[in-house]
C-alpha cells in the first residue's frame, strides 16, 4: 500500500513543478505503471511570506501562499495518479537505491526513488541525509541557508535533490526549474537513458511535432 516507485519530499515550487511534469508524462509507457507520491508538509515553505512581480507567468502582486494552494489544486485535478501525502513532515531516509524507507509524521513509505525538494535553512533535520549538508555556495551567508552536496542533482544512487536545497540561488523560477529538470531526468533514467521531455502540443501542431 505505502510502496511507492518515486516519493517527492516537499510541496513548494521544486517539488510541485516535479511533481506536475512526471503527472504529465502519464501517457509514456514508462510512466504508466509507475506509482509516484508527493509529501505536501507545507509548514515552512519561504512560499509564504513571498509576493511575486517578477516571475514569468505570474500576475503581479500574486501572493506565495496562493501559488501553492493552486498549485496543489492544479496537481491533484489534473494528475490524481500521484498520490499526495498531506501534512506529513518527512523525519528519516534509510536504504539505498531501490529500497528505500521514509519514517514521516504519518507513519512509513517505501521507494525505490526520492527527490528531496526541502527548505534549504539551518533547521532541516531529516535523519539519513545529514552527512550530505554543507553551507549553502550561492546565498549570503548570512542568511545562513544549507544546500545538499549533490553533481547534477544527484546526492547519491536514487536520491536527487531539487529546488533552493540543491544549491540554487532562492528565487521562485530556479527552484521550479530545478524540479523539472530533476522530473525529465527521472523520466530519461525510466527510458533507459533515451533523453525525455514531457511536452504538451497545441491541437494544431499535432502532426507536424
Ligand atoms: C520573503 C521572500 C520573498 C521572496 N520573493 C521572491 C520574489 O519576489 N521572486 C522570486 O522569484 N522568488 C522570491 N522568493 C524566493 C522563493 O520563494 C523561493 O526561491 C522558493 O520558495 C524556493 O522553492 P523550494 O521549492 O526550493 O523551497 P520551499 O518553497 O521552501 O519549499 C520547500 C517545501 O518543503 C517542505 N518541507 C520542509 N521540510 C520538510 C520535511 N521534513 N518533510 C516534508 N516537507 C518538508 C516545506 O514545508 C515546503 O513546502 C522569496 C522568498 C522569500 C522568503
Amino acid at each position: 500500500m505505502n510502496n511507492f516507485d518515486l516519493l517527492i519530499v516537499g510541496g513548494g515550487p521544486a517539488g510541485l513543478s516535479c511533481a506536475l511534469t512526471l503527472g504529465s508524462a502519464e501517457s509514456m509507457s514508462f510512466v504508466a505503471n509507475k506509482k509516484i507520491g508527493i509529501f505536501l508538509h507545507s509548514t515552512h515553505s519561504d512560499m509564504h511570506k513571498a509576493l511575486f512581480n517578477n516571475a514569468l507567468g505570474i500576475n503581479t502582486g500574486t501572493k506565495g501562499p496562493d501559488i501553492l494552494e493552486n498549485g496543489i489544486k492544479h496537481l491533484t485535478e489534473n494528475y490524481p495518479q500521484i498520490q499526495p501525502i498531506f501534512d506529513a513532515k518527512v523525519l528519516k531516509i534509510e536504504g539505498t537505491d531501490g529500497q528505500f524507507v521514509i519514517t514521516s509524521e504519518q507513519g512509513i513509505f517505501y521507494t525505490a526513488k526520492i527527490v528531496v525538494a526541502v527548505t534549504p535553512r539551518v533547521n532541516f533535520d531529516i535523519q539519513g541525509l545529514m552527512d550530505y549538508v554543507e553551507p549553502h555556495s550561492k546565498m549570503p551567508p548570512v542568511k545562513k541557508f544549507i544546500q545538499l552536496r549533490n553533481e547534477d542533482h544527484v546526492v547519491a544512487p536514487g536520491i536527487y535533490v531539487a529546488g533552493v536545497l540543491a544549491g540554487h540561488r532562492s528565487m521562485f523560477a530556479i527552484a521550479a526549474g530545478s524540479g523539472q529538470a530533476v522530473a525529465t531526468d527521472i523520466l530519461t533514467e525510466w527510458n533507459n537513458g533515451i533523453h525525455t521531455l514531457a511536452h504538451d502540443v497545441l491541437p494544431s501542431e499535432k502532426n507536424k511535432y
